[in-house]
């Protein structure tokens, strides 16, 4: 693609990650709310149960985590924002790097195509 391309796409990915960085703070606030409604209302029953009810609200914490990172990760590697002559992803640093530069930082060739 070429380098105006490449901007296009960039700027349409990381509005993406943002719009995702506010939907996963609002899951995490309302995990949060449901810990605290379980609490304030099963406070007793919680209290008998208190290791297992940890256990499980760091687990479901410990899998939300994964979940986010995993739905990251196959955003990123479905992106189209690829070196021109070798392929690699070029996310982050890497991008503005081939961007200031014209030259991929993986292998040094040129990044974006030609127009
Ligand atoms: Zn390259």
């Amino acid at each position: 693609m070429t380098k105006q391309e490449f901007i296009k796409q960039k700027k349409l990915f990381d509005k993406k990650f943002e719009q995702n960085d506010i939907f996963y703070a609002v899951a995490f606030v309302a995990l949060l709310l449901l810990n605290w409604l379980l609490v304030s209302y099963f406070g007793a029953l919680i209290e008998s149960w208190i290791v297992t009810y940890l256990i499980l609200l760091l687990s479901s914490l410990f899998v939300c985590m994964r979940w986010i990172k995993k739905l990251q990760q196959r955003e990123i590697s479905n992106s189209d924002l690829r070196c021109f002559s070798c392929h690699g992803l070029l996310i982050g640093d890497l991008a503005d790097l081939a961007l200031a530069t014209d030259h991929c930082p993986k292998c040094g060739q040129h990044a974006f195509e030609n127009p």
